[in-house]
């Protein structure tokens, strides 16, 4: 899932406007801002192997401290607790913990078994919708429409071009991470995943207040 993970923080501004676009997107794509930077450090590893399901040629050996369910809770918490200490908004930290969740659980629908429960556990689950790639790009393409939809009102018109612009791209590297050449290597993924970042700072930008 890609794409899919936006769609949510597009939706979320629907319930609560206080945290910035930003920060939610931060918020459901944490546990795949921090694999990268876990894959550098050696903690966690995947192998390019074209075939591994019927859309990513990535084959998740181990993530389980960025993408167990046990370590997505976790992370969740801390993420929703650091929030409420810096704004003491009770409502916001609540939907970016839930949010954080929703990145495992959106990744357990598409992903091939190879989610841990948790880091002790060597049970993995996974429904494996990147086997049936009809079906995933009709889920992940209509949830990101649906969030599309909800949010795009809000935006000021003149941010409306770097907007629109930021969903061209979104759609463009989904459809390219499917049908592109597969990566070089696992480092290739693991630096080029850390342009995530640019994303947040996208958001920002959009959501910036003109003087
Ligand atoms: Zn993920």
């Amino acid at each position: 899932m890609f794409i899919g993970h936006y769609a949510l923080a597009f939706a979320g501004k629907k319930f609560d406007r206080l945290p910035s676009l930003a920060i939610m997107f931060i918020a459901v794509q944490l546990l795949d801002l921090l694999w990268p930077i876990f894959v550098l450090l050696g903690i966690e590893t995947f192998e390019v192997e074209v075939g591994n399901t019927a859309m990513t040629p990535l084959n998740f050996i181990s993530y389980p401290y960025s993408h167990s369910l046990f370590a997505a809770i976790i992370w969740a918490v801390l993420f929703s607790t650091v929030y409420f200490l810096f704004t003491k908004n009770k409502k916001g930290s609540v939907l970016l913990g839930l949010l954080v969740c929703s990145h495992w659980v959106l990744d357990f629908l598409t992903h091939a078994p190879d989610l841990q429960l948790s880091p002790f556990s060597s049970t993995r689950v996974g429904l494996g919708l990147w086997n049936f790639p009809v079906v995933e790009i009709i889920v992940e393409v209509g949830l990101f429409v649906t969030g599309v939809y909800l949010y795009f009102k809000t935006v000021s018109p003149k941010r409306k071009i770097a907007f629109w612009t930021l969903i061209i791209f979104f759609l463009g590297m989904y459809f390219m991470n499917i049908y592109g050449p597969p990566p070089p290597s696992m480092n290739a993924v693991a630096w080029s995943a850390n342009a995530m970042w640019l994303f947040v700072l996208w958001a920002w930008w959009i959501e910036k207040k003109q003087t």
